[in-house]
C-alpha cells in the first residue's frame, strides 16, 4: 500500500531526528497532509498501528492536520480555495492558477513528554 511505504519512510525520518536530538519519549506526531495530496488520512491513520511496531514511535498518537488548497489567480490575484472552486477564480472566472498550498506532506512537529 502507498501510504504504508510512506508512513515508513516518514518514522524512518523521525527515528533519525530524534537519535540526532537525544529524544526518546515521544508523545505525538504530528503530520500535515495538503487537501490536494495523494495521500489519504483515513488509510495514514490505518496503517499507522502497523507502520510504528517495534519503533521509536509505537504507542504514540497520531495527529493530522489537513492544509487547504489555496491558489491565486493569474488574471486578478484572488486568493481563493481551489477544491471549493473548482479550479475557477470566484472574481473573475479565470482558469489560470498558481497553487500556493495544498500539495504538503510534512512531518509538522514531534511532540515529546
Ligand atoms: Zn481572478
Amino acid at each position: 500500500m502507498h501510504e504504508l511505504s510512506i508512513m515508513l519512510e516518514i518514522v524512518k525520518t523521525v527515528e533519525q531526528s530524534a537519535a540526532e536530538n537525544e529524544v526518546s519519549n515521544i508523545e505525538t506526531l504530528v503530520l500535515q497532509i495538503g487537501e490536494l495530496s495523494s495521500m489519504i488520512p483515513k488509510f495514514i491513520e490505518e496503517v499507522y498501528p502497523a507502520a510504528v511496531t517495534g519503533t521509536i514511535l509505537e504507542g504514540t498518537k497520531l495527529e493530522i492536520e489537513m492544509l487547504p488548497a489555496i491558489a491565486r489567480c493569474n488574471a486578478c490575484g484572488k486568493t481563493f480555495n481551489a477544491v471549493a472552486y473548482k479550479g475557477i477564480c470566484p472574481e473573475c472566472g479565470g482558469k489560470e492558477l498558481k497553487l500556493l498550498s495544498g500539495r504538503e506532506f510534512n512531518i509538522k512537529e514531534i511532540v515529546v513528554t
